[in-house]
């Protein structure tokens, strides 16, 4: 077990200032920009590719590091860079994280990195458990897989709902359900290679946040994947399969789950950022401001509004760190995760309102950056979880009992 500590080793500092420049000079310029556009901002996940923080490496660096810390650090930065352009150097990682979670050795090594591609050609990767009538109960997917024996194929069809990448992505991974009845035990996830007949993208949502980051719905009409794209592989399946006949447990958690699981600290980290960049932006426009003759910060009722931003802000950060320090030191005994994310999606959703009232008028328009921020925070009270099901599962966790 690896000592918890608040102080970052010289690695993580490193990481930290590195990815904090590359924030400064690259992702803040861009953001207004690719947020009015609304389109994925390739030339700046290029960029973030060509210096190695879009990639396979930069992944496994992060999910290496013992202390767990490395990675909301470095997801800290980018967010706070901008959570639009950061989701679209995120996105990927979500797939891979499921691929990594499920997969074989082998398709680990065959897939992960397709996620990414390379600098010079970079590919995507999307994360697709979620349908227009299943988001966060994700245990009644409709999403169909049959399994053709002549051919060692699977089958795919359904609709996908609000999936980061969907339809632009090379590797897509898809959760669906292989036997219906039992619900979240009987699914499974396939990968669907680059190029696969059949699958389309849907309606492009149209979003009130994160504009930069692209969201789509993904058709699967007869999506047809070698037997090789079952994550896992036919034997453990059809083992989990067996078992859940039985009445047994399925051994593990549901494919989708698992995943969220173990991404939650690294989605608080990014409401964090958000939240960071708000508070930092709003204390000094607040010391410069001039109104009634003095600065607006010297009235209790904007400087006890930062202090209060100050306070959560940290309180976001600490624990965020603990689970990600348990995520790979223990696990999670009562929800923390979970907690990790809701307090730190809430914090960024109050913050940044509270910068929005400190910059008055000001903060309402599009001139300034801080509205932008104001509806990048509230994407995630929602993905990975709603706040609501965060708190579903702390109450369980902590309760010991199946609270509905
Ligand atoms: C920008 C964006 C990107 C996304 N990216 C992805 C992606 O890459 N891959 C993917 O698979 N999905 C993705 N999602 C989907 C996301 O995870 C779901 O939107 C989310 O899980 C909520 O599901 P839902 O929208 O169906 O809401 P619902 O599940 O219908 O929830 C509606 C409301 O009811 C509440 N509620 C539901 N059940 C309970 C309960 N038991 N107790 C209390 N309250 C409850 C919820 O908290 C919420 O407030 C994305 C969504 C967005 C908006």
């Amino acid at each position: 077990m690896t000592e918890f500590s608040l102080h970052l080793n010289d690695d993580q500092s490193q990481i930290k200032d590195w990815i904090h420049q590359f924030a400064v000079d690259v992702i803040r310029p861009a953001a207004h920009e690719w947020d009015e556009r609304e389109e994925f901002p390739f030339p700046i996940v290029q960029e973030a590719a060509k210096i190695g923080l879009y990639g396979i490496d930069f992944l496994m660096n992060g999910m290496a590091d013992p202390t767990g810390l490395t990675l909301p650090v470095a997801i800290e930065e980018m967010f706070w860079g901008d959570a639009g352009i950061g989701m679209a150097i995120m996105g990927s990682g979500l797939a891979a994280a499921g691929i990594a979670g499920n997969g074989t050795q082998e398709q680990i090594i065959e897939w992960v990195p397709q996620c990414y591609g390379t600098p010079e050609k970079i590919a995507l990767g999307a994360f697709c458990v979620s349908e227009p009538d299943a988001g966060s109960d994700v245990s009644s997917l409709r999403t169909r897989a049959i399994y053709d024996q002549a051919n060692d194929e699977w089958v795919l069809n359904g609709t996908k709902a609000w999936i980061t990448n969907g339809g632009i992505a090379d590797v897509h991974v898809v959760v669906a359900a292989v036997d219906p009845e039992l619900k979240s035990r009987g699914q499974a996830s396939f990968i669907v290679p680059p190029n696969t007949k059949g699958l389309s993208m849907g309606q492009k949502y149209k979003k009130h946040g994160i504009k930069a980051s692209h969201t789509a719905e993904v058709v699967l009409e007869d999506v047809r994947v070698p037997g090789s794209c079952l994550l896992g592989g036919r034997e453990k399946l059809d083992a989990k399969l067996a078992r859940a006949r039985e009445g047994g447990h399925a051994g593990g958690k549901q494919p989708a789950m698992a995943t969220f699981e173990a991404t939650r600290p690294a989605v608080g980290a990014q409401a964090l950022g958000v939240a960071r960049a708000a508070y930092e932006y709003a204390l000094e426009y607040a010391k410069e401001r001039q109104a009634f003759g003095k600065a607006i910060i010297m009235n209790q009722a904007i400087a006890f509004k930062l202090a209060n931003m100050a306070v959560e802000i940290d309180a976001s950060r600490l624990l965020i760190w603990r689970a990600a320090w348990l995520a790979k030191n223990g696990g999670f005994k009562n929800g923390e995760g979970s907690m990790s994310k809701y307090y730190a999606s809430e914090t960024a959703v109050r913050v940044t309102e509270d910068a929005i009232q400190i910059l008055g008028g000001y903060g309402y328009t599009r001139e300034y950056p801080v509205e932008r921020w104001h509806r990048d925070a509230k994407i995630h009270t929602i993905f990975e979880g709603t706040s609501e099901i965060q708190q579903l599962v702390i109450a369980r966790a902590i309760s010991g009992l199946r609270i509905e």
